[in-house]
């Protein structure tokens, strides 16, 4: 059987990704509208690694234009409890959509029709139906599922409802089951600031790596992705269930720059816990991103108030340097032996509620807002 393609390039300048585009022997179908799905998860710019860069995307633009594109529009579902509006506006897409004259649209909110999936239907985005659709997603390691690359960034096409069904379900088999009900035509790796160890979010490192890749595999461009951050696509589970389902290819050719000359060690996330003296970061493998990055958001944002350090920052700091402090977060998660004050984040956690010394913070996910006013509740003993 023949072997995908994946192409691969490193990028001297980000202005050098139009003219990499133009070589890629790839036919753009005039009859159907095109759809950009890029990652735009959180309200942060393109320097931060977190989300697509607007560089690199106006250039996708102006080339699917030339290849005789119709109708094109960039489609998004950011997290959990983001604003969307937001997200768009911090990232420079609104800026970029107004430029293009490209309508960016908010798929938390969008049409969806039912597709079939393992034991029922899923809603995925009515805008995708008959579309040639361009997967953009960002070369990230994630907390929870090691990478976050092409498979993984179509969870933001699903609604929020089952966004929190696949954290429930562990995220990696739904994960790689969505690849049967949606499959990208086209997947663009954007590698050129990619983001190494405690990411998807702000908590990870911008890394300039340079890289961009391309392939209509979905999975063999996610194999490749992993191998440019010296990770194995096997250690990867829903990489490795995709695979096994048959629905792509873990040892694809390499076209272009070899991967030696454009691949780097990351910094692997901590997948267990965050220890900074007496805090304790208790996620569980079904925690999402931004619940379990509350505690870090909200710690930053009381920092950053002066007003708010006597009741919101200092009794957490007294319990970090002076005793021992447990936030804990995800679907099933319990409180850990020698557990000092439990701050329980989220719904997920509503079942510890009422155990005594748990003060529990309610939100699917709770902002950072109301974790942080949770904080004037802990006392000093
Ligand atoms: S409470 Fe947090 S971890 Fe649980 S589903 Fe909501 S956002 Fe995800």
């Amino acid at each position: 059987m023949k072997k995908a393609a994946v192409h691969l390039k490193r990028l001297k300048r980000p202005e050098d990704f139009y003219p990499w585009l133009e070589k890629l022997p790839l036919e753009i179908p005039r009859d159907r509208p095109v759809v950009i799905k890029p990652n735009l998860v959180y309200p942060i710019g393109w320097r931060s690694g977190v989300v697509s860069d607007t560089r690199l995307v106006r250039q996708l633009i102006e080339w699917l234009k030339s290849k005789g594109a119709g109708t094109i529009v960039m489609a998004e579902g950011p997290g959990l409890g983001v604003d969307a509006g937001l997200a768009f506006e911090k990232s420079g897409f609104t800026a970029l959509s107004r430029e293009t004259g490209v309508p960016l649209i908010d798929l938390n909110r969008a049409e969806r029709r039912p597709v079939d999936w393992p034991g029922g239907k899923i809603m995925l985005p009515a805008v995708l139906r008959d579309a040639y659709y361009v997967n953009l997603p960002k070369v990230k390691t994630h907390l929870n599922t090691l990478v976050t690359l092409g498979l993984k960034n179509q969870k933001g096409l699903l609604s929020p409802g089952d966004k929190k069904r696949f954290h429930k379900s562990g995220l990696h088999r739904p994960v790689a089951e969505l690849l049967k009900a949606s499959r990208p035509d086209l997947t663009i790796l954007d590698g050129f600031v990619a983001l190494e160890g405690d990411g998807p979010l702000a908590g990870g490192r911008p890394v300039r790596l340079g890289a961009v890749l391309a392939g209509t595999d979905p999975l063999a461009v996610d194999a490749v992705g992993c191998r440019l951050m010296g990770i194995d696509p096997l250690e990867v589970e829903h990489l490795r269930i995709a695979h096994e389902m048959g629905l792509g290819d873990l040892e694809p050719e390499i076209a272009g720059d070899r991967l030696e000359d454009c691949a780097r060690k990351f910094k692997r996330p901590e997948m267990e816990m965050l220890r900074v003296m007496g805090l304790r970061n208790q996620r569980t493998p079904l925690a999402c991103s931004l619940c379990g990055g509350a505690a870090r958001e909200a710690l930053f944002s009381s920092a950053r108030n002066p007003a708010a350090w006597p009741r919101k920052l200092l009794p957490v700091l007294w319990r970090m340097v002076f005793g021992r402090i447990d936030f804990v977060y995800g679907h099933r998660a319990q409180v850990p032996e020698g557990a000092g004050q439990v701050v329980a984040v989220g719904e997920c956690t509503k079942h510890l509620k009422d155990l005594p010394g748990v003060i529990w913070v309610e939100g699917c996910p709770p902002s950072p807002e109301m974790l942080a006013e949770a904080f004037a509740r802990i006392n000093k003993r």
